[in-house]
């Protein structure tokens, strides 16, 4: 069975929890090694029971706390070849760096990284696996990808990215260029584009889902759950959001 967990999620930080058997990992790690603590501590898991961080990439709020919470706790690192180069912060690490395309092991965790459209140098997303179920992760992409669609088919759980409401960022108060990065194609998923894939993917395989880095600034958890509700027929509150402030309790997939 894999279980996961948000330790938050947004702009701040982020970092997501994973775990199948014995194995535990990190997606992200945007937080510092005290509220990393505090964070794992609220889900009932030591610093100990982390075997490694996935960074999927160089952006602050994904790698930020990686390479001191890491050095503290022997955390290994790993990343895309483009990642483990572009992310400053890594600089003075040891990176295990896999190649985006190529699946590979971490205990009882199968872990299949795939690229995806953002404005970093080789973005990765992740889809986990324990030979039986399927968990797809996917944030911080500008636009989904016939690939993607392909990765993300089969999976009993995901969490998806839910930046913006489009009319929230396009009324909001960011600068024009703030609004244009975000909403092309490097940028990030607003809530109708995280909608259209769920639709193209189908629902009825899925036992949860979870909208993820909503923008404090130009979202809603009710507008997140709303549109995701409305393209799998759910009622909203079947939608779970994972927020900057305590991300989301444990989830089994099974
Ligand atoms: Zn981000
Ligand atoms: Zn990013």
């Amino acid at each position: 069975m894999i279980r996961f967990a948000s330790l938050g999620s947004g702009s701040k930080g982020n970092a997501l929890l994973v775990a199948a058997g014995r194995t535990r990992v990190l997606v992200d790690c945007g937080f510092g090694p005290r509220e990393i603590v505090a964070r794992l501590a609220r889900l009932g898991v030591e610093p100990a029971a982390i075997d490694a961080i996935l960074v999927t990439h160089e952006h602050a709020d994904h790698v930020g706390g990686a390479a001191s919470c890491a050095a503290r706790h022997g955390w290994a690192i790993h990343a895309s070849h483009g990642t483990a180069s572009a992310a400053r912060q890594l600089a003075d690490c040891t990176v295990r760096r896999f190649d985006s395309h190529a699946p590979f092991a971490i205990g009882d965790l199968e872990i299949h990284p795939y690229p995806v459209p953002h404005d970093a140098r080789e973005p990765t997303q992740f889809v986990f696996s324990d030979g039986a179920r399927r968990l797809g992760v996917l944030t911080d992409a500008g636009a989904i990808t016939p690939h993607i669609v392909a990765m993300l088919a089969d999976c009993a759980a995901l969490v998806l990215e839910c930046n913006h409401d489009a009319a929230m960022l396009a009324h909001g108060r960011y600068p024009p260029q703030l609004k244009r990065r975000i909403a092309g194609n490097y940028g990030h998923l607003d809530n109708r584009a995280a909608a259209d894939l769920l639709r193209t993917l189908g629902g009825q395989k899925l036992s949860h889902i979870v909208a993820a880095h909503l923008s404090e600034e130009n979202n809603t958890p009710t507008l997140a759950r709303a549109a995701l509700a409305e393209a799998l027929g759910c009622t909203p509150d079947w939608i779970a959001v994972a927020d900057q402030a305590n991300g989301c309790g444990w989830r089994e997939v099974g």
